[in-house]
C-alpha cells in the first residue's frame, strides 16, 4: 500500500506548541510573575444560560423512549436549518432549508468541501491566514497561489491573480480586518468572470459592529452563483468545545456542469452522519430572542476588550488593524522587530502572551496578533504592562 505522500509535505505547525513551550519555560524560571495570555484565540466565557437549558432538555429527551432520537438527517435537523435561514433573513438574505448543512464545526467543512473539487484546481489563499485552508489543500496536492496581505492593503487583498478556488475569511483571523461590500463585490465579480468558486469563512461574522459591513457573502449580488459560505457557532456562541457549525451551498451554484448542492448532500450522506441532536438543540437556542441577547452580551464583552487593546495601541502610536469588527487586533511589531523577537520581549518584559504573525504565513512576519478572548481585568492589566514597557 501507499500513503498519501502529500501529508509529508505539510509543515509542522509549530505556532501554538512553541508558544506553550516558551510560556512554560518562562513561568518555570519566573514563578513569581503573573503571565497574561492574549495568545490563543479560544473563547473564555461559558455557554449562554439559554443554550445550557436547551442542552439539558435535549439530554432528558434522549433518556425517554417517547422522545429518544437515533440517526437524524445528515444535513441537520429541520428546526436548526430553518433557524439558520431565519438568521440569514435578518441579514436580508433569502435561503431555502435545503441550502443549509449543519456540521460539527467550520473546520471539518473547510477541508471536507474540497472532496467536491478536482485536485488539479488551483487555489488562491491570503497570506497571512487561518492555517487550515493551506494544510487542507496541501493534503490534496493542490497548487496554492498566495495573495499578499500587507499594511498597504490593510491585510485585505483584492483580486489580482487567477485561480479556480478562492478562500476568503472576513472578519479575518488573524488580522481582524473586514472586507467592505464594495471589496467583496470585487471578489464576487472576479469569481463570476473567471468561473472560480469562493469558499467564504464567516466564523467571526457575529462580531461585526459596523452595519455598513457585510456579514455574509450572500449580501453581495450574484454570490449565490459563485460562493459557498462556511460558518460556526464556536466564536459566536462559545461552542469551541461543544462543536457545531453550518455550511451554505446555494441551489443556484453550478460548476463544471454540475449543481454543487446535491453533490455536497451526497458527500455528507456518505461520509457524515450528522451533528448530535443534543448539540443541535443547544445551537437552536442561540436563535431565540433570549439566545440572541445572551450571545450578543458575550460578544459585546469581548469587543470591549478588543476596543481597549486597540485604543491602547492607538495611544502608543502602534500601527494596527482589527479590533473594531473582530475579536483580534493585528499590530506591527515596534522598532522593526520580527514576530518571534517581539513575542520574547513582550513575554519577558510585560509578561503578556500573543501570537507571532509569522505563524500565520510568511507575510505575517513583523506583525503580531492579540486576542480579545479574555477577562476584562486581565486585558486591562496586560495593557497597563504593555504601556509601561513600550
Ligand atoms: N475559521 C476560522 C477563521 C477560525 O478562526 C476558526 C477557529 O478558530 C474556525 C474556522 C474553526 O471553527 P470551528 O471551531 O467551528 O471548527
Amino acid at each position: 500500500m501507499k500513503i498519501n505522500k502529500n501529508y509529508l509535505k505539510l509543515k509542522k505547525n509549530y505556532l501554538f506548541t512553541t508558544i506553550t513551550q516558551k510560556v512554560q519555560d518562562f513561568k518555570a524560571s519566573n514563578p513569581q510573575r503573573e503571565v497574561i495570555s492574549l495568545g490563543i484565540g479560544d473563547v473564555t466565557l461559558p455557554l449562554a444560560p439559554v443554550v445550557v437549558d436547551a442542552l439539558r432538555h435535549a439530554v432528558d429527551e434522549m433518556g425517554h423512549a417517547s422522545t429518544f432520537r437515533g440517526y437524524g438527517d445528515e444535513q441537520g435537523y429541520p428546526f436548526l436549518r430553518r433557524a439558520v435561514c431565519g438568521y440569514y433573513a435578518g441579514k436580508g438574505v433569502t435561503l431555502d432549508d435545503s441550502e443549509i448543512f449543519i456540521s460539527d464545526g467550520a473546520n471539518s467543512d473547510l477541508g471536507n468541501i474540497l472532496d467536491l473539487f478536482a485536485d488539479d484546481n488551483t487555489v488562491l489563499i491570503p497570506d497571512p491566514v487561518y492555517p487550515v485552508y493551506v494544510d487542507a489543500n496541501i493534503m490534496a496536492g493542490r497548487e496554492i497561489i498566495y495573495m499578499d496581505g500587507n499594511a498597504g492593503n490593510g491585510f485585505l487583498p483584492l483580486p489580482d491573480k487567477k485561480a479556480d478556488i478562492i478562500y476568503l475569511c472576513s472578519p479575518n483571523n488573524p488580522t481582524g480586518a473586514t472586507y467592505s461590500r464594495a471589496q467583496l463585490k470585487m471578489w464576487v465579480d472576479f469569481a463570476m468572470e473567471n468561473d472560480a468558486l469562493i469558499l467564504f469563512d464567516s466564523a467571526y461574522e457575529a462580531f461585526v459592529q459596523d452595519d455598513a459591513l457585510p456579514t455574509s457573502i450572500y449580501q453581495i449580488e450574484n454570490a449565490k452563483e459563485c460562493a459557498i459560505e462556511i460558518s460556526s457557532f464556536s466564536k459566536m456562541a462559545g461552542f469551541t468545545g461543544t462543536r457545531c457549525g453550518y455550511t451554505v451551498v446555494p441551489n443556484a451554484l453550478v460548476r463544471d456542469g454540475a449543481a454543487l448542492n446535491p453533490l455536497w448532500y451526497r458527500r455528507q450522506t456518505t461520509k457524515f452522519n450528522g451533528a448530535p441532536y443534543i448539540i443541535q438543540r443547544g445551537a437552536g437556542a442561540v436563535f431565540t430572542p433570549e439566545g440572541f441577547s445572551q450571545v450578543k452580551a458575550n460578544i459585546a464583552y469581548y469587543m470591549k476588550n478588543a476596543k481597549f487593546i486597540s485604543d491602547t495601541l492607538h495611544g502608543l502610536g502602534i500601527w494596527h488593524t482589527g479590533g473594531e469588527n473582530a475579536p483580534y487586533v493585528w499590530l506591527k511589531c515596534p522598532k522593526g522587530m520580527g514576530s518571534w523577537d517581539f513575542f520574547d520581549v513582550l513575554l519577558g518584559e510585560a509578561n503578556v502572551v500573543g501570537a507571532p504573525g509569522v505563524g500565520f504565513g510568511a507575510k505575517g512576519e513583523g506583525f503580531f496578533r492579540l486576542s480579545a478572548f479574555a477577562e476584562h481585568e486581565k486585558v486591562s492589566k496586560a495593557m497597563e504592562k504593555v504601556k509601561k514597557f513600550l
